[in-house]
């Protein structure tokens, strides 16, 4: 229910925002792409809902009652355990997103969250329905392992939710207020910078919530002039990859090379 409340207030706010003050004039095929983006988030909604929301109930019942997991071995207060497992489950979110740029398999399907060539906050919810099976299968057993808190887990998905429609809102907060706000959590200019179609840009700037994690791993960049940002990606610039069955067949259409390859051939 947390999570419901998250979607639809973090859209209502940020739709309304970047409709009153975009950063980039929204084009002519603005609501075909924030269709078929909010479509597709329908889809991993409901497949969600069917395949996984049984099974991460029944494996928080089975076994993360009590002490199990590495957490399991420490003795901490209730507020530590959540706080640890909200910090775990971000510096799993920011590898696994490297991941999904580095290993050729996993980007065939994570290019499609790349391929919009406008951001905003339905861009959110514009990821490849096997990239959400992939990234829900693996964190079973790393919440397992740690013995993550469900509460936690909760509270993480809900945060996550509303961070993830603030940065990929079309919304500008101006350079200072934008600069204090990433030296803490993944800012608007950060993301847009992920979704730059300069190679050096999108691979970079991984975090999900803090922004920390890109500092420490090396993969932080930053831009002075986010208004030159040229989102999506070079090879994908048509307007049928912005319907609902080309962000479906953007996995197989085309190689598995790697965005930067993808790109340096095309430019
Ligand atoms: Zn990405
Ligand atoms: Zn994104």
């Amino acid at each position: 229910m947390e999570k419901v409340i998250a979607v639809a207030a973090s859209l209502s706010v940020f739709i309304t925002w970047e409709a009153l003050r975009p950063f980039f004039a929204f084009g002519r095929g603005h609501w075909y792409r924030a269709a078929s983006n909010a479509f597709v988030g329908v889809t991993n909604t409901v497949l969600g809902r069917l395949l996984f929301a049984w099974v991460y109930a029944r494996v928080f019942a089975a076994f993360t009652t009590g002490r199990v997991g590495l957490l399991g071995l420490f003795d901490m207060p209730p507020w530590a355990g959540i706080a640890l497992t909200l910090l775990l489950l971000d510096l799993w979110s920011y590898w696994w997103h490297r991941f999904n740029h580095t290993v050729p398999f996993l980007w065939r399907f994570h290019r499609a969250h790349h391929t919009d060539t406008e951001m905003g906050a339905t861009s959110a919810y514009r990821f490849h329905p096997v990239e959400i099976i992939f990234s829900s299968v693996l964190r079973l057993p790393l919440i397992l392992l740690l013995g993550l808190k469900p509460e936690g887990l909760v509270l993480y998905e809900t945060i996550l939710t509303v961070s993830v429609a603030f940065h990929h809102a079309n919304i500008g907060l101006g350079p200072r207020a934008d600069a204090m706000v990433r030296s803490i959590i993944v800012s608007p200019v950060m993301h847009k910078l992920h979704h730059s179609d300069k190679p050096g840009e999108f691979s970079s700037n991984y975090s999900s919530i803090l922004s920390v994690w890109d500092r420490i791993f090396g993969t932080w960049t930053e831009t002075e002039h986010p208004e030159g940002i040229r989102l999506g990606l070079a090879i994908y610039r048509d307007n049928w990859w912005q319907g609902y069955r080309g962000i479906m067949l953007t996995p197989f259409r085309g190689s598995a090379s790697l965005p930067a390859k993808a790109n340096k051939a095309d430019s």
